[in-house]
């Protein structure tokens, strides 16, 4: 029988990718996105970790909808700003989600780093919550560089400046399957699909 799941997040791209990603995993879900339910409240991420954060979403949106609810928490943590932005990736420059601010105000403050010194690495957490109160979280990591100046037009946010180890292209310039097979969320969701498929067997 085929499971409904809601993925529980307002960004776009998020979804897009999540849902690319757990269609190939053959699972038989029904995904919707939280469009679907005009009335929901806004989730705050009060966690002070991206699995935090991931659960806490999760777990709102599966309790106000009844259904299981997959969300993601994830940023870029730079090595020469101590793991920052990192939680607050999405919200660096001040604005929730205006991601050409947010890059701009990373490479202002990477300007005096040098090359060998800007590595960094995209957290993904990628948690399921069930209405019954079961919940599981994993995570997905992709290590790389952050660079000088933008490259690229796919993907979202930090992608035109981030190189991840062992290519020359930024995750901007890659196709979306190249991005998937390589990136945190792709690690994430695949970590998390045999999760789903035994909580909902
Ligand atoms: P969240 O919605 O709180 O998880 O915020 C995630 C933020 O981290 C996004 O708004 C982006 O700024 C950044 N981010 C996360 N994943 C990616 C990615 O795959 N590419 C580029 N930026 C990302």
């Amino acid at each position: 029988m085929t499971t409904k799941i809601v993925i529980a997040s307002r960004n776009e791209n998020k979804i897009d990718e999540m849902r690319r990603i757990l269609e190939t995993a053959e699972l038989d879900l029904e995904l919707v996105g939280i469009a679907e339910f005009p009335k929901l409240p806004d989730v705050e991420e009060t966690g002070t970790t991206f699995a935090a954060n991931a659960l806490i979403k999760a777990r709102a949106i599966s309790a106000c909808t009844g259904l299981p609810a997959i969300a993601d928490d994830s940023g870029l943590c730079v090595d020469a700003l101590n793991g920052m932005p990192g939680i607050f990736s999405a919200r660096w420059a001040g604005s929730h989600g205006d991601d050409r601010a947010n890059l701009e105000l990373l490479l202002t403050q990477l300007s005096h780093v040098a090359p060998e010194h800007r590595t960094a690495a995209f957290h993904c957490a990628a948690a399921i919550a069930l209405p019954a109160g079961v919940e599981q979280v994993v995570e997905g990591i992709m290590t790389g560089r952050v660079i000088d100046a933008p490259r690229g037009d796919n993907g979202f946010g930090y992608d035109p400046i981030f190189i991840a180890d062992g290519f020359q292209i930024t995750t901007a310039e890659m196709d979306s399957a190249g991005k998937d097979a390589i990136s945190h969320r792709g690690r994430a969701i695949a970590a998390l699909v045999p999760v789903v498929s035994r909580l909902l067997s």
